[in-house]
Formats: C-alpha cells, sequence, structure tokens
C-alpha cells in the first residue's frame, strides 16, 4: 500500500507530513532532528499497584540518580493501559502518571508492543493477519517458544492499520514526548544463547517451526518480486534475497507507516531492537528513528561487560550519525560492581546514554551506584 493512500483511510492526509512539529515547553525531544547530547532513560513495566504517591517518589529518585526520561509500558499486546479506542483498556495507567512524571521534570515516551497480538477479537477476525512459519503453521494458533508469541505479519494492509491506530492514539497525549516501539520484529528465528536450555533447545541453524513468515501474502508477494516460492527454497536461509525480502518488511513499515504519523504530530519515535538484528529481521541501522536502543543483555547471551562495549560501538558505527544510540542494560542479577561496569562499557562504546530495563526494579543501592557513574 502506497503511504499516502494509507495515511488517507486513517484521515491523517490533511495533517501533511511537513507540519510544524508540535511541542510544548520542557520537552528537549525535537521530533525528526534527533539530539545527540547524553541522556539516560529507563523503561518502566506496566505497575497497576504503585499508589501515585509512590510512583511520585519513584521519579523522584530517578531523577535525582540522573535519569532524563522514562518509557512506561502501555500497552503489552494484550491490554492498553491508556485510553484506547481501538484495544481492550485495563486501566488508564498512562493519563495517571504523566503528571506525575512532569512535575518530577521527566520526559515520557509511551512503550508499546508492535508484532505480538494477544488480542482474542483480532484473532478471530483477522487469522489472516498472523504469520506462518515453514512449517506451514499460523502464530495464532501455535505461536513459537511461549503462547504470547502470536506476531502479526507486516504483509498486510490491515497489520499496518492496527499499528498505525495505536500509535495514532498515542500521539493525542499533549504531555507524550515520544513513542517507543517494541517488538518490532518477526519471532527469534535463534533465540539468545543462555534463553536455548529454557525452551530445551539448541538452535545451531534456522529450524523451520521458528522460522516466519511464509503467509500466502509474503510467498505471493515474494513471488512476484523475484519469480520465487521461499517455501520451495532448498535452503531458505542461504537465499539473500528471500532473507532482505522480510528485512524490507518491517522497514517499510517503520519507516513509511509509523514513524510518519509520529513526524505529523511532533512526536519522537524510538525503538528498542536487537544486537543480533538478522535473527529477528529487524535491520534497525536503516530505521529513520529519532533514537535506537539496542537491548545490550549481556547476561542472556553470556558474556561481560566488554561485550556491550564492542555492541554499542558496532551499534553507533552502523548508524552513521543518524540517530543517537542509547544501550540497553537488564540490571537483573546484577551487583553494583557489575552494573557499574556495564554502564561505563556503554558510554565508553560511544553510546549518547542507557535505557535501563527496569526502572521500577531499580534497588537503591543500583541507583546510587548509577548516580556514582553517570556523574550528577
Ligand atoms: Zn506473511
Amino acid at each position: 500500500m502506497k503511504k499516502r493512500e494509507f495515511l488517507r483511510t486513517l484521515g491523517l492526509a490533511g495533517l501533511g507530513l511537513a507540519a510544524r512539529p508540535w511541542l510544548h515547553s520542557g520537552v528537549p525531544f525535537r521530533a525528526g532532528q534527533p539530539e545527540f547530547g547524553r541522556k539516560h532513560w529507563a523503561w518502566l513495566a506496566t505497575d497497576l499497584l504503585s499508589s501515585p504517591d509512590s510512583m511520585q517518589r519513584r521519579f523522584a529518585v530517578m531523577r535525582k540518580a540522573g535519569i532524563d526520561a522514562i518509557l512506561p509500558e502501555i500497552y503489552d499486546g494484550h491490554r492498553a493501559y491508556y485510553k484506547s479506542a481501538h484495544l481492550p483498556v485495563e486501566e488508564l495507567w498512562l493519563e495517571n502518571l504523566l503528571p506525575l512524571a512532569r512535575a518530577e521534570g521527566l520526559e515520557v515516551h509511551g512503550w508499546m508492543w508492535s508484532m505480538p497480538c494477544n488480542i482474542e477479537e483480532v484473532r478471530r477476525d483477522h487469522p489472516e493477519w498472523f504469520v506462518v512459519n515453514r512449517k506451514g503453521e499460523s502464530a495464532a494458533e501455535k505461536p513459537a517458544y511461549v503462547d504470547y508469541y502470536k506476531f502479526l505479519c507486516p504483509s498486510h494492509r490491515g497489520v499496518h492499520e492496527f499499528l498505525a491506530a495505536t500509535v495514532t492514539e498515542l500521539c493525542q497525549h499533549r504531555d507524550l514526548a515520544g513513542v517507543h516501539l517494541d517488538y518490532i520484529r518477526y519471532p527469534d528465528v535463534i533465540l539468545p544463547e543462555a534463553l536455548q536450555p529454557k525452551y530445551g533447545l539448541t538452535q545451531d541453524r534456522e529450524y523451520p517451526e521458528f522460522d516466519y513468515c511464509y503467509c500466502d501474502d509474503c510467498r505471493n508477494d515474494f513471488k512476484n518480486q523475484t519469480g520465487i516460492d521461499p517455501m520451495t527454497l532448498e535452503n531458505p536461509p542461504a537465499n539473500a534475497l528471500w532473507r532482505q525480502f522480510r528485512y524490507d518488511r518491517i522497514t517499510h513499515l517503520v519507516n513509511d507507516t509509523l514513524i510518519p504519523i509520529a513526524r505529523a504530530h511532533g512526536k519522537a519515535i524510538t525503538a528498542a531492537v536487537f544486537p543480533d538484528w538478522n535473527l529477528v529481521r529487524q535491520q534497525w541501522p536503516a530505521w529513520k528513528l529519532d533514537a535506537v536502543m539496542p537491548m545490550l543483555y549481556h547476561t542472556l547471551y553470556k558474556k561481560g561487560a566488554s561485550w556491550i562495549r564492542e555492541e554499542t560501538e558496532k551499534g553507533v558505527r552502523s548508524l552513521q550519525g543518524r540517530a543517537p544510540l542509547y544501550s540497553g542494560i537488564l540490571i537483573f542479577r546484577l551487583d553494583e560492581k557489575e552494573f557499574t561496569a556495564a554502564v561505563e562499557a556503554s558510554l565508553e562504546g560511544g553510546a549518547n546514554g542507557v535505557v535501563l530495563f527496569e526502572g521500577g526494579a531499580m534497588s537503591d543501592a543500583l541507583w546510587q551506584a548509577f548516580r556514582a557513574v553517570v556523574g550528577r
């Protein structure tokens, strides 16, 4: 689908992509104009139990420790935690926390899951939207690894519209600085090494049950482009055209559908991405985002802090100055020394800052260590 035609269906065409970015004072992020200064972030997992007072106290601790922006999880592929007209709504968490964050001077970016869709009505009404593996099994019926891996396929117009509707809704929030895309990818064809034993797997190559997407639309579109039905390839993982076709499907969704909506509303748009992006078909160096946040969760890859530095350097190089990079750090099971080493490795590698996963799980000792290392 053409971008213009698609925006028209959403009723957005009239806004114009060159519309003057709308910004209120106190939000330094200028959509489409990447900021390369130092900045630190924290992802915030949905938390409906904490009272407004305790949330406010937590925000004050974060701000004092050196966090500039938070990414609250306001859609998790099942339910929305903001006032949505098209997703099932659990609670208006975003609306509650926006004034609290603003009072502490924290920038807020709405963290939304992108491709996994665990909404029963969508599965019932649009089974054809879901990815199909090389064995012909739909993720709607038989998801890989875990029950929630019901990924949508980026080749469907309806899927673009579904995601666009979420981004459009989020962009209506005056105090929201940006939209943050998570799970903007295919299912992992190979899991990080430390996770494989958890599922009783040894993934020494790309196996058909984890290799997506072979739905009719993907097969037909690829066949129209190349004359090849990917299902008939003797060794699909070895085919560079088929690999690139799938990278391009996600890139098109990001660059041509979702980014223009954020830009039209003057909002920043960022994404959580994989360091080994080829395994999730996520060619993020080609995306025109305001910032990228590679999840450099070294313990999941059985690596030390030096790996964070190397991956940060690699990521910064691959972006060629197009957008700032913030290294995502998994804080679980790290002591203060290991945590400090991870933050230092990110900054040494050339990151503009770090993103902590996740802010709600940080102990006082880790906040203290963070404050010491970022020098505030
Ligand atoms: Zn497909």
